[in-house]
């Protein structure tokens, strides 16, 4: 069984999604902790930042220009937003398909 970030790429679980390309995708986070809450995940199933290659660093640098793109067409630039990628239980991660949160007007700081 596919994991669910997975799942949301293969289209098998709904999602709502924001932006999708060849490498990424970025979809509404479904319990969010601001006004703006989502998700910036590769394609590829990636597990932790502890399981990134040398191969990942192409997407991994793009997911980067993605969120430049959604902070300009959201109007966040000048006001700022949060970048968080969890590892691992002991730091929060809770979905082992490794994600970037791009949180604005947050609501709860965790
Ligand atoms: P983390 O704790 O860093 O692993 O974050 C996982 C995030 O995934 C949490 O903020 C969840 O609310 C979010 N999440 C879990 N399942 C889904 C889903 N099916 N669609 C959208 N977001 C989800
Ligand atoms: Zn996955």
């Amino acid at each position: 069984m596919a994991c669910i970030f997975c799942q949301i790429i293969e289209k098998t679980l709904p999602a709502d999604i924001v932006h999708e390309d060849e490498d990424i995708l970025v979809f509404k986070d479904i319990n969010p902790k601001g006004s703006i809450h989502v998700l910036l995940i590769p394609k590829a199933h990636i597990a932790t930042v502890n399981d990134l290659e040398t191969h990942h660093i192409p997407v991994m640098g793009h997911m980067f220009e993605v969120v430049q793109q959604l902070a300009a067409k959201w109007d966040m630039v000048q006001q700022g937003y949060r970048l968080t990628v969890n590892v691992g239980r002991g730091g929060g991660q809770e979905v082992d398909h490794i994600h970037m949160h791009m949180v604005s007007g947050w609501t709860r700081r965790s």
